[in-house]
């Protein structure tokens, strides 16, 4: 169904194809006459050669001169040059009559403007047609508008497209009793298929054969984009001439017939019709958004003459069918974006609520494959890849991801044919020959794969569509119109079904959806923080000012206890002296956790000092204070073994020699062993890999360990809270219950934790991890 004339686009003819002047074929259609005019006088430059059986003057007598001198036409409401001075591009229509030497001849004029020039058209009214009274004549066009009115109506309440294209066929076949009236729908590669068809019963049926895009030339395309319609009541009729002035001196350019109604047929076009059995033509394009959706085409077997009027009806039925059809499918894909909107809905408020971004994202399976209609779907955050439906295997994926973050610079790509972009899918195209990337983030590997499988789609081609072109002798490449128009059958491999703009819409939504949730979240979590570290500092702050404040009237109790102690203690009965050394012994109790609670505060407002710390400095200078402290002349002196050499941390020294300070008292204090065995060390990379460390090559942790008393389980969290103690007041040497709270908080305060394993009897183990210092490493 080659609407017009053409050369073929492949390689080499493409060229040929897209520079083919169709439309300076320099012929016409023999059914009209055509006059081409310049100048302010309206002066004939080009004729067509058959003006003498329209007209009754040959073209000599014509060229050179100006029309109206030449022809008096009579017009019904304005003066013929008022149409030539207003005319445009577009052609207008203008019934004229005609004072010829073989008397008056009433015509359908049409006229436009292109490159500089006036072109007249002139169809003959038929004889019958001119006969008619002019109230005759108001008659048929008054019914062919009822008619018109009566098809919309009709059409309008038919709301199932291929029902309503069906319908239009029909109506236009009965308006125009063309053998063969279809719709012609092109796809995104441009080449179509047949939707819509009425037809004679015993002729084969076209509906659902394709045709390449190589059908149509680019030139024939462009020029039905802008709505024009092709009128070719006899492709065997020989078409005429145009002839322009013998006169030498006169320049005449090809004249440009892109919108000449009469333009020449190409005999390849004829070829091509004919050998579809036709003879008689008329295309009516399908506009759509200024895209050219499609084709309406009637067919006929024999001549097929129409009054303009009657083309006008159809034109104007185009027109509708198009608007209609547009609001039609957009009703369709409305409905369906508004189903995958619902999903995108939901899935996006689920999102916003959970507290695991990827497990809303990836459950329940089937909300992210209905977002986009896949089949399979792969969901990378940097390297943890999570893969849903039916997808590749995760080594197919995880080389994708890298193809995809290589090549791919848009954040969204997609295909129906993988294996044309990435062939290395070939294994896995039954599973993903459609695919779609969508980028999160453009800086981390933030992506959201999405598959659809290969659909083994048989194309029923119109005649086999490679036949067409066909090259002769070395150079010259001729077009030959197909010999057949079997169905041909091609199958179309590793190619999805395509992917619609709604689905890939509500992609894109979808990943802004996710960076604004994952920028809320961020922006929530650091305003937490904000909070978190003011009400830190406010408590800190408190509990300074507190305890500083109670210092004082304790100190107050303490000293008037000791003086009525001292100075009236004779006054006083036993009991009551014995009660006095209590409340001294607990205001100085008192006054230890004061002092323990002021150090605790202080640590949240003082800034950390950092710096390059060795710790085979600094523990040994500790281990010789506390045994210093410890010396009571005959108990044996404790062991503390240094087993390797210590590392350089990155550490405040005064804070970390409290910790260390705090855990080798406690190992000290809590053991019934007269001469304790202590421990202070670190692990290795491969010690921290074993245990479940934090196993980081930045990362140093460190332990002190003691083979004391040891720590029951239930206690491993408790032991850390401010003023726990395990034991009664005063054993083990009595504490405030405030060194191991204090070791956590330098800890955290350093980015690290600290953690303690145990065995009751056996000893106990504090370890805590503290950033290396790389320069010393
Ligand atoms: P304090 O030693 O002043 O009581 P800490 O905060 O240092 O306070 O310790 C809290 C509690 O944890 C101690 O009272 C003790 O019961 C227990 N504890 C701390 N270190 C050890 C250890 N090495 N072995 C056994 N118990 C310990």
């Amino acid at each position: 169904m080659r609407q017009s004339d053409s050369l073929h686009s492949s390689g080499r003819l493409q060229q040929n194809h897209d520079f083919f002047p169709v439309h300076l074929i320099g012929l016409i259609q023999p059914h009209g006459v055509l006059l081409a005019l310049e100048g302010t006088e309206f002066t004939i430059t080009q004729v067509s050669d058959n003006t003498a059986a329209y007209l009754g003057m040959r073209p000599q007598v014509l060229l050179g001169q100006p029309l109206l001198k030449l022809i008096e036409p009579t017009i019904l409401s304005q003066p013929l040059h008022h149409y030539l001075e207003t005319c445009t591009e577009h052609a207008s229509y203008v019934a004229i009559s005609i004072t010829t030497p073989n008397g008056i001849k009433d015509f359908d004029g049409l006229v436009h403007r292109r490159n500089g020039s006036i072109i007249l058209e002139l169809e003959p009214i038929s004889s019958q047609t001119s006969q008619q009274t002019g109230l005759q004549a108001a008659a048929g066009l008054m019914s062919l508008q009822n008619t018109v009115q009566q098809t919309i109506a009709s059409l309008r309440n038919i709301d199932d497209v291929t029902d309503f294209l069906q319908a239009a066929v029909t109506e236009i076949q009965a308006l125009t009793d063309y053998d063969r009236v279809m719709v012609y729908r092109f796809d995104e590669n441009q080449a179509g298929s047949v939707i819509a068809e009425v037809k004679p019963s015993e002729d084969i049926s076209y509906l659902g054969l394709h045709y390449p895009a190589t059908d149509i030339p680019t030139l024939v395309r462009q020029l039905y984009q802008q709505g024009l319609k092709r009128y070719i009541p006899d492709l065997t009729a020989a078409p005429v001439a145009l002839v322009n002035t013998e006169d030498a001196s006169v320049e005449t350019t090809p004249l440009d017939l892109s919108y000449a109604i009469l333009r020449g047929v190409d005999p390849c076009c004829i070829d091509y019709h004919q050998n579809m059995n036709v003879t008689g033509l008329m295309v009516i394009a399908l506009v759509r958004d200024n895209q050219l959706w499609g084709l309406l085409a009637c067919h006929h077997r024999s001549a097929k003459f129409l009054p303009y009027s009657v083309r006008s009806a159809c034109e104007v039925l185009g027109q509708l069918i198009a608007a209609e059809l547009a609001s039609k499918v957009d009703k369709t894909e409305l409905s369906y974006l508004n189903h995958l909107q619902a999903i995108q809905t939901d899935f996006v408020a689920s999102i916003a609520k959970a507290k695991n971004f990827k497990q809303a994202l990836i459950h329940p399976e089937p909300r992210l494959l209905d977002m986009v209609n896949a089949q399979g779907a792969a969901v990378c955050l940097d390297q943890d890849i999570t893969l849903i439906g039916q997808t590749p295997p995760l080594e197919a994926v995880q080389d994708l991801i890298s193809w995809s973050m290589e090549e791919l610079s848009t954040e969204l790509f997609h295909t129906n044919c993988l294996l044309q972009d990435y062939p290395a899918i070939d294994d896995f195209k039954t599973i993903a020959s459609g695919l779609v990337v969508l980028k999160i983030s453009q800086l981390r590997r933030y992506l959201i794969l999405w598959f659809r499988p290969e659909v083994l789609q048989t194309i029923n081609w119109a005649g086999n569509p490679n036949e067409s072109i066909h090259v002769i002798d070395g150079d010259d490449t001729f077009l030959c119109p197909r010999t057949s128009f079997r169905q041909w059958q091609e199958t179309v491999r590793a190619t999805a079904l395509p992917w619609q703009p709604v689905e890939l819409t509500n992609a894109i939504a979808l990943k802004h959806a996710i960076v604004g949730i994952v920028l809320n979240k961020a922006d929530e979590l650091a305003h937490i923080n904000l909070e978190l570290e003011r009400s830190n500092r406010e408590l800190d702050s408190f509990a300074y000012a507190a305890s500083h404040d109670l210092k004082e009237p304790l100190r107050g109790i303490t000293n008037f206890s000791n003086i009525l102690l001292k100075r009236h203690s004779h006054d006083l009965d036993v009991v009551a002296v014995k009660r006095l050394k209590t409340l001294v012994k607990l205001a100085e109790r008192m006054d230890g956790l004061i002092d323990a609670l002021l150090r605790f505060s202080r640590l949240g407002q003082d800034k950390l000092k950092l710096q390059a710390t060795d710790l085979n400095v600094l523990v040994p200078g500790i281990i010789d204070e506390l045994k210093t402290v410890r010396d009571d002349g005959d108990a044996p002196s404790p062991q503390i073994k240094i087993p390797r050499p210590l590392p350089v941390v990155s550490a405040d020294p005064d804070l970390i020699r409290e910790v260390f300070g705090n855990l080798l008292s406690n190992a000290l204090k809590y053991t019934h062993a007269p001469q304790p065995n202590i421990e202070v060390g670190y692990l290795t990379a491969d010690e921290q890999l074993r245990g479940d460390q934090m196993n980081s090559t930045d990362v140093c942790v460190l332990y002190v360990k003691d083979d004391g008393i040891g720590i029951h389980k239930r206690h491993f969290q408790n032991i850390f809270r401010l003023f726990k103690r395990l034991h009664e007041r005063d054993c083990y040497g009595g504490g405030t219950g405030v060194g191991l709270t204090i070791a956590k908080k330098i800890i955290e305060r350093h980015g690290g934790r600290i953690w303690v394993e145990s065995k009751q009897d056996e000893g106990t183990t504090f370890y805590f991890a503290l950033n290396c210092d790389k320069s010393k490493k």
